[in-house]
């Protein structure tokens, strides 16, 4: 399909703005994305990747070099507070792909963002910016006016087709030109560690993801072994005054003693000082575009991270909006259409990893009930219970989506 000669500038080089990039190169648009930092700056740890993304990826030609960083665990060990040995393991490996056609992979996310961006660099339609300093956009009848302050302090105005806000939960895209909310703190932290793989030998399973519940607070681990690495998240509660102050914590308090669990005491003990914390922060907004300006991922839609499906989600957003930018009529039909189509599904997963929360921090007597359930569900229940999420396929053939009555407009880039 051709480009339609229409440009999309895009304000962030994360996981959802090189993954709507290389969507769009792929249609034949020119592609410019504006990244403040001066180069790929994925922090953080580990990623989960899920089949209903992993299919979006693999269509935009990463597969193979996907599945050279990625590792796809056995199963999930689910342990209660307390538990020596896992109430159930999940199946996850072989099962994943006979059922849903994709695996359910790990990975480091500095693994994902490297693999995408060297992806962009092969197509000569996508300009990625380091260093932006600034940029305004304006909105009119026939696209977008962009203005960008370079990294060398040159100053650059275009005209484009659109301009999309992937610029993560503090998007200022979001807030400065939809007049959007500011992020919600969640009253949740999350502490993050990758440590050496002997250091969690005999705490975890190390081909395993394990899930470890307590009350008020629960972690998950899972190997990296491409780095030789264990991946530990903590989550649990924080005060905002705690967090968000002057001097934040530097290791997780938990809220009291873990002498009853030798396993969290095991983790929380291999990773001594060395954590990294992110408060978790959630977006709620009905407002995704006005006129050719929209967003997507984080920035429009951010949510907690207890069903593992933020960056999913990000990656669904980019395989709808692109085919949508790229035949619609204008960019305002295109971003209204493709919030129609994304908005419920978005919702109905941060209710469910709010709900995760609500569950895996259960506390005694009222943890036995879940406890029950999970266990009754057995390795497989959760392929079912989770069908329509993993099952969902958000790369239609762009020939079957319904397009606006067509009226060429071309921007003047
Ligand atoms: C502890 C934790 C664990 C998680 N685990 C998973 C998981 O296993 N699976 C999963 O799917 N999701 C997971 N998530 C969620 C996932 O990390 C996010 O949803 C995802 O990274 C969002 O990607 P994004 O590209 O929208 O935003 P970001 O990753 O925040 O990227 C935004 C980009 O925009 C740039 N930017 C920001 N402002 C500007 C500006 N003004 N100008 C130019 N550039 C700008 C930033 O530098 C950055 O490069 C987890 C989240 C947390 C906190």
């Amino acid at each position: 399909m051709s480009g339609n000669g229409r440009t999309v500038y895009i304000a962030g080089a994360g996981i959802a703005g090189l993954t709507l990039a290389l969507a769009l190169a792929k249609f034949g648009a020119t592609v410019v994305v504006l990244e403040r930092n001066t180069h790929i700056q994925e922090v953080g740890a580990g990623l989960q990747i899920s089949p209903n993304a992993r299919h979006v990826l693999d269509r935009l030609g990463v597969d193979r070099a996907l599945h050279a960083v990625a590792f796809e665990p056995r199963g999930i060990d689910v342990y209660p507070f307390g538990a020596r040995s896992p109430l159930v393991t999940l199946d996850l490996g072989g099962v994943m792909l006979d059922r849903f056609g994709a695996p359910y992979a790990v990975m480091h996310r500095a693994d994902l963002a490297e693999l995408l961006h060297k992806a962009c660099k092969r197509f000569a339609n996508i300009d990625i910016l380091f260093g932006v300093r600034a940029y305004d956009v304006v909105s009119h009848a026939r696209g977008v006016s962009v203005t960008v302050d370079e990294a060398d302090g040159k100053s650059r105005s275009a005209r484009a087709f659109a301009f999309i806000g992937a610029d993560g939960v503090r998007s200022r895209t979001r807030t400065d030109m939809l007049m959007g909310p500011q992020p919600v703190y969640t009253g949740r932290v999350a502490w993050r560690i990758t440590l050496g793989q002997s250091d969690l030998a005999g705490v975890v399973a190390q081909d395993k993801t394990s899930l470890l519940w307590g009350p008020g607070f629960h972690a998950v681990t899972y190997p990296l072994p491409h780095r030789k690495q264990m991946n530990v998240a903590l989550f649990m509660k924080a005060r905002e005054a705690d967090v968000l102050g002057e001097n934040p914590p530097r290791a997780p308090k938990l809220p009291w003693s873990l002498g009853g669990n030798r396993r969290f005491a095991d983790i929380v003990a291999a990773a001594g000082d060395d954590w990294g914390y992110w408060p978790l922060f959630t977006v709620d907004t009905d407002k995704w575009s006005e006129g050719g300006i929209g967003l997507i991922g984080d920035a429009a839609h951010a949510m907690v991270p207890f069903q593992a499906q933020g960056a999913a989600m990000a990656i669904e957003d980019a395989a709808v909006l692109a085919p949508l930018l790229m035949t619609d009529v204008d960019a305002e039909t295109a971003l209204r259409r493709y919030q129609a189509i994304r908005q419920p599904r978005v919702q109905q997963v941060q209710k469910f990893s709010q709900s995760n929360g609500t569950a895996f921090h259960l506390e005694w007597p009222f943890s036995l009930a879940r406890d029950a359930v999970v266990k009754a569900q057995g390795p497989l229940g959760h392929l079912k219970r989770l069908a329509w999420l993993y099952g969902y396929d958000p790369s239609p053939d762009p020939a079957s989506i319904p397009s606006a009555p067509q009226r060429e407009v071309r921007d003047a880039t």
